[in-house]
């Protein structure tokens, strides 16, 4: 319960026990693991760029909290009870060493989703922006923009090949794949040289979703230099260089 002092404690989002259905080798870098189980009559789409937690418990016998981290959901089948999460394989981490090993018949728990991204129909054109991590994101909001929506996508990649991840192809859409040296560039460079060299009308809207630092150089650029407004502007730190289990709510307000 809360008392005057303290803030009001949000409700726990929902859980469902899910079980891997299928494992597919979306792009090189990408795995898509689909879930499935019961659990999930409960569970509803909530729009497109929400995210959600997978919940990976700590072994049998151990005291150790289970680890959470966020994730989008990609595909929700209310009928066929199927849930798809796209994971980027980026190395360390429990999430991406968990996809590098999943299999069907695995459990975990699932909680979500937040609340997702509200389309405007209305906009003169859309520029979405993202890396790896952001490409269950951008495709779910390619496919909720009105087909004659002028949109542009700048997509950084680690590796090629990974256009194979973004399988949801809007008809005016013009996508760029910009191949970053993993090991020589910081992250979201390329983004952002590409954001600065973009044509942007007044009324374009913008969905930038990548590393945190670069997120809050490239919402600077579009608020300060551009001159947007920022309620045309969603931007969204879904990881952050050396930094585990970012938060889920980093909109870069702070840049
Ligand atoms: C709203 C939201 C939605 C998201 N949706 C997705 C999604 O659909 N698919 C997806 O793959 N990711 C998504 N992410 C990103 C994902 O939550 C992070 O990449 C997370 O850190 C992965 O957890 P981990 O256990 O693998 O690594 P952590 O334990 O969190 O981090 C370990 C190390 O890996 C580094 N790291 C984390 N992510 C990356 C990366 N992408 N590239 C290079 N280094 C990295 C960290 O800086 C840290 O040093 C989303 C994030 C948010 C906030």
């Amino acid at each position: 319960m809360s008392t005057p002092e303290s803030p009001p404690v949000k409700p726990r989002k929902p859980r469902y026990a899910v079980t891997v259905k299928r494992v597919v080798e979306l792009a090189p870098r990408m795995r898509r693991v689909t879930f499935t189980g019961e659990a999930l009559s409960a569970f509803a789409w909530s729009g497109p760029a929400a995210h959600l937690k997978l919940i990976f418990s700590p072994p049998a016998g151990t005291d150790a909290a289970p680890v959470l981290r966020t994730y989008t959901p990609r595909r929700f089948d209310p009928q066929g009870l199927e849930l798809d999460v796209d994971l980027v394989l980026h190395g360390e981490g429990p999430a991406a060493r968990w996809a590098e090993q999943a299999a069907p018949g695995q459990w975990l728990e699932v909680a979500g989703p937040g609340r997702g991204y509200a389309v405007d129909a209305a906009a003169g054109a859309y520029l979405l922006v993202g890396d790896e991590t952001a490409i269950p994101a951008l495709a779910t909001i390619l496919a909720d923009l009105p087909a004659r929506m002028p949109v542009e996508v700048f997509v950084e990649v680690a590796e090629a090949g990974q256009s194979s991840a973004l399988d949801s192809p809007h008809p005016g859409a013009r996508i760029h794949w910009l191949l970053r040296d993993a090991h020589a560039t910081v992250p979201g460079t390329l983004l952002e040289a590409a954001v600065r060299a973009a044509t942007l009308a007044d009324t374009a809207r913008v969905y930038v979703g990548c590393e945190a630092a670069a997120l809050r150089r490239i919402r600077r650029y579009l608020l300060q230099e551009r001159q947007l407004p920022a309620t045309q502007v969603t931007t969204r730190g879904y990881w952050k260089l050396g930094e585990t289990d970012h938060p889920d709510r980093d909109f870069g307000e702070d840049a």
